[in-house]
């Protein structure tokens, strides 16, 4: 039997579709050249996608026919030489909407194996993000900020090629970089793009993540009812009402916290989390009703605390809170847990408006391309940009 390789690429649904799509797409072409067989395909339960919900491209090759119907032979891969994250807020780990609970990034990735991130954070807080394991495996960074276009749109900054060009250096056995230069020239007609990988494939740093290193925490997990365990027909349990909420220094009771799905977390379909200025917020309601996924829990005052166990990251509390930076929509890659922030804030107000402070002005942009007329054209240039310089 030959060799077969594996690549995952992790990414956000809708907003990087036709982003990983080209990705493994390239490889299993760039492969083809360099005399290798392979096959690109989307995992079956991500389909269909929705948005931001994390989802998953492979590319599979194998230095021979044989060897990659042997390797075809299962539903996906177990362990891939290759991950590669196309958003780095993922690092913290991968809930799909058709679902087991949260997986960490480096899961498949075999020991010695590399996880590819495109991200302009520094490798000590990217391996702090990612869950730790008992295998050592590489962190290889491509400098660029999270790259997102729409299900109409593609935004191409060059994000595809400038992995395509770290693939091949991480894994020159798995496809050449002369192969994926031709494969892109042909794919793109493009020498400039042919250019930002092979400057990608020189500037990729690499680190290597010892065993024990990264998140200690436990992923979230729950257990699936059995077959034999079903019962006739379809069953949609109810979720009830909820309860109030308890204030942690008065111990007031009031409000309300809607009871959410015991198995669905959304603790990592968001890129972005809202921050909330209890201060400032004139309780006019309108991010509680607006919110798509209710996840605003009611204070005993009358406040609106977003429930991070329930919020997808849509920004539209942002969008229509009346007050400026009352809520403010952050990174991700900014926060090491997903507790209340009304609790904190009823704890130690002035603690926490020096936190909220810090975290709006270290606030990086998300990069969509669709929020206002000129913003897609405005972000090809910035990320063109970084493919020059970095
Ligand atoms: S970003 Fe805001 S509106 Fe969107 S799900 Fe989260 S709390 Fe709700
Ligand atoms: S939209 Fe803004 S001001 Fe209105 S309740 Fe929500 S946080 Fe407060």
């Amino acid at each position: 039997m030959g060799k077969l390789y594996a690549v995952e690429i992790v990414y956000r649904g809708i907003f990087q579709k036709k982003l990983a799509t080209n990705i493994s797409r390239a490889i299993v072409l760039a492969a083809h050249l360099d005399g290798k067989p392979g096959i690109s395909f989307g995992r079956y339960g991500d389909s269909p996608e929705r948005n931001g919900i994390p989802a998953k491209n492979f590319a599979i090759v194998a230095t021979d026919e044989q060897t990659l119907q042997e390797g075809m032979a299962k539903y996906e891969p177990k362990e891939v030489d290759i991950t590669i994250s196309v958003d780095d807020t993922l690092c913290k780990g991968v809930e799909s909407w058709a679902w087991y609970g949260l997986q960490p990034i480096n899961k498949l990735t075999k020991p010695g194996g590399t996880l590819i991130v495109t991200s302009m954070e520094p490798a000590e807080k990217l391996i702090e993000m990612a869950h730790n394991r008992e295998t050592p495996y590489n962190l290889a960074i491509v400098k660029g900020s999270r790259s997102f276009s729409g299900l109409w749109v593609y935004k191409d900054d060059h994000t595809d090629v400038r992995v395509l060009g770290a693939i091949a250096k991480v894994m020159p056995e798995l496809v050449s970089l002369d192969a994926m230069k031709k494969t892109i020239l042909q794919e793109w007609k493009d020498p400039v793009k042919v250019a930002s990988a092979e400057k990608s494939y020189n500037r990729v740093t690499k680190a290597l993540v010892q065993p024990g290193q990264g998140n200690p925490e436990t992923p979230y997990q729950f257990e699936l009812p059995k077959w034999h365990e079903m019962g006739e027909g379809v069953a949609i349990p109810c979720i009830p009402v909820g309860k109030t909420v308890e204030d942690p220094v008065t111990h007031v009771l009031g409000g309300i916290r809607p009871d959410r799905n015991p198995t669905f977390k959304k603790f990592s379909t968001r890129t972005m989390r809202p921050v909330v200025n209890f201060e400032t917020c004139i309780k006019c309601t309108l991010c509680w009703l607006q919110c798509p996924d209710t996840c605003f829990d009611v204070t005993p005052e009358g406040l609106y605390d977003a429930n991070m166990e329930a919020c997808c990251g849509c920004g539209v509390c942002e969008a229509v809170c009346p007050v400026d930076k009352c809520v403010t929509m952050v990174a991700e890659t900014e926060f090491a847990d997903n507790g209340s922030q009304w609790e904190t804030w009823r704890k130690d107000s002035t603690g926490y408006l020096q936190w909220l402070n810090q975290k709006i002005e270290s606030r990086p942009e998300r990069s969509h391309g669709f929020r206002f007329k000129g913003q897609y054209q405005e972000q090809v240039g910035e990320m063109l940009q970084i493919a020059q310089e970095s």
